[in-house]
């Protein structure tokens, strides 16, 4: 849980691990519950601004509340279960918490889950939430043709990682950016990226993305916002089109937004639009058969950075904004 909500940057002393006795309601009136061990849980950066006190617009989950447990994507194995369709020893994917059971309630996301023969972390990340972010975002919100050129930002983290992946199997020219030699080695020499930078050793933003892109850039699939967003537009072709996906740079600095040149947006019909991957969830069973297919053929691959243990989730949940995490974060909370 949090200890009081968090407007700046988080810090370890933000979190508290707390322990309370389940009240199960199993077999009593309509209350039909699930309870979930849970083994692998999500940690992902929007939860930062559902702990800010004022709330941004969060129009898919409700603020997260001092003292209470977190909500996140995660699979985990049937305990107890009062709904016929779940049976102890399940395995099963869903919105479980940071914690080691969750009580899941009627309403509450949670299928019974196949791993098809793919390690189950595969299934928090690349083949939950994150991939059907990247895959919603890159084909609906960028609507690539083949041989446009797609400059991608957070690119070795967990969503950014598959659209260039996505990107570059659908034929596109792709350059990612991230912050260490390790993450830019990573997308050029095992993700197939054309070609990658450190954006911290960058001084000038938009003179670099002129040195990757001297023919300019048709999509700009934007994870972080901030200065990179600006360099990006000034660099975007006529037409070009930039997905708001996230803005992380931006979610530790309340006062920190982007101010692209709406000049450039202008006279060059850029289009910019945010999206939520809850718009694109008409897409899960072509995203799942397409992704599943290119993960068992070694056409994808999907990093996955593992820390062990619930102790370890602020730190993980941190490192997010520190740039520590080499794929999707997820925490292991108990054995297989
Ligand atoms: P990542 O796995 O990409 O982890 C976050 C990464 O962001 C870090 O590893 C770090 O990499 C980078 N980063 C952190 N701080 C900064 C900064 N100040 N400036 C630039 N880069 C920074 O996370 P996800 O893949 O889970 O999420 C990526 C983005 O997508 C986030 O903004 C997230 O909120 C958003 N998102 C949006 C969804 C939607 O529905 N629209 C759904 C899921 C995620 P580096 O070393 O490169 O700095």
């Amino acid at each position: 849980t949090i200890k009081a909500s968090i407007d700046g940057f988080p810090q370890l002393s933000d979190f508290e691990v707390k322990t309370e006795t389940l009240s199960l309601s199993f077999g009593v009136g309509n209350k039909q519950v699930v309870l979930v061990k849970n083994i692998y849980v999500s940690i992902d950066p929007y939860q930062l601004n559902r702990m800010k006190s004022s709330q941004t617009v969060l129009s898919f989950a409700s603020a997260i509340i001092p003292g209470e447990a977190i909500d996140t994507y995660g699979v985990g194995r049937v305990v107890e279960s009062d709904k016929p369709d779940f049976q102890k020893g399940d395995l099963v994917v869903g919105l479980l918490s940071w914690g080691e059971y969750t009580i899941v309630k009627e309403g509450t996301i949670l299928n019974k889950l196949d791993p098809m023969g793919l390690p189950l972390p595969h299934h928090v990340g690349t083949l939950g939430i994150s991939g059907l972010t990247a895959y919603g975002g890159f084909f609906e919100v960028c609507k690539p043709k083949k041989g446009e050129t797609v400059f991608v930002s957070a690119a070795s983290g967990s969503v950014g990682c598959l659209v260039g992946q996505y990107a570059k199997l659908f034929g596109c020219y792709v350059v990612g950016c991230a912050g260490s030699q390790k993450k830019v080695d990573l997308l050029k020499e095992e993700l197939g990226f054309d070609d990658a930078f450190n954006y911290k050793e960058e001084t000038d933003l938009k003179s670099a993305l002129k040195r990757y892109f001297p023919g300019g850039i048709d999509i700009y699939f934007d994870n972080v916002g901030g200065g990179m967003l600006e360099a990006a537009v000034a660099n975007m072709n006529t037409f070009g089109r930039v997905a708001i996906c996230g803005v992380i740079s931006e979610y530790t600095d309340n006062g920190k937004r982007a101010a692209p040149n709406m000049l450039d947006v202008l006279y060059k019909s850029i289009t910019i639009q945010g999206f939520l991957v809850k718009d694109y969830i008409k897409l899960h069973k072509d995203f799942f058969s397409t992704t599943m297919e290119h993960l068992q053929t070694g056409k994808m691959k999907a990093p996955t950075d593992i820390s062990c243990g619930l102790e370890s989730v602020p730190s993980a949940f941190i490192g997010l904004f520190l740039g520590d995490n080499v794929g999707k974060k997820i925490v292991q909370i108990a054995d297989e």
